[in-house]
């Protein structure tokens, strides 16, 4: 699969930049890293981009809606190029690592409220928390 990140930058009325086009492509090849992640994985390819600029590029992707940013309570923002399709995550409680979990019903909201409080809901967001399978076997009693 090709990803046109300039298309998509263009498509959001964004300037083409060196950094943001950095950004996006890390994210796009590891999806769910937190800042400082991004940052590393940036200056691989742009040593001179400072965190400041780094922090700037993920704001405005995400206000863009070019990324997503995600927030388990208790951890650090993590950030992702899979936006618009309404996917949970499932988190581990004990390392942090995210994985994708698809939508239940296949689209947006894909829980139904018990009670909306006469909201019209468009989206749910669920965050399941649990034991990766490293966490599971490193912490199984011989
Ligand atoms: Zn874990
Ligand atoms: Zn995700």
């Amino acid at each position: 699969m090709t990803t046109d990140f300039e298309a998509q930058l263009r498509g959001a009325s964004l300037r083409v930049t060196g950094p943001r086009l950095a950004v996006l492509s890390a994210l796009h090849e590891h999806p769910h890293v937190d800042t400082d992640t991004v940052i590393t994985l940036v200056r691989a390819g742009l040593p001179t981009v400072s965190h400041q600029a780094v922090y700037d590029v993920l704001r405005a992707l995400t206000d863009a809606g070019l990324v997503r940013r995600i927030q388990p309570a208790g951890a650090t923002a993590r950030y992702e190029t899979r936006v618009g399709d309404n996917h949970h995550h499932v988190v581990c409680r004990s390392c942090g690592t995210i994985a994708d979990v698809e939508c239940t019903v296949g689209h947006a909201p894909c829980l139904t409220a018990s009670d909306d409080h006469g909201f019209a809901v468009d989206e749910a967001e669920v965050v399941f928390w649990g034991t990766c399978p490293e966490c599971a076997a490193s912490t199984t009693p011989r």
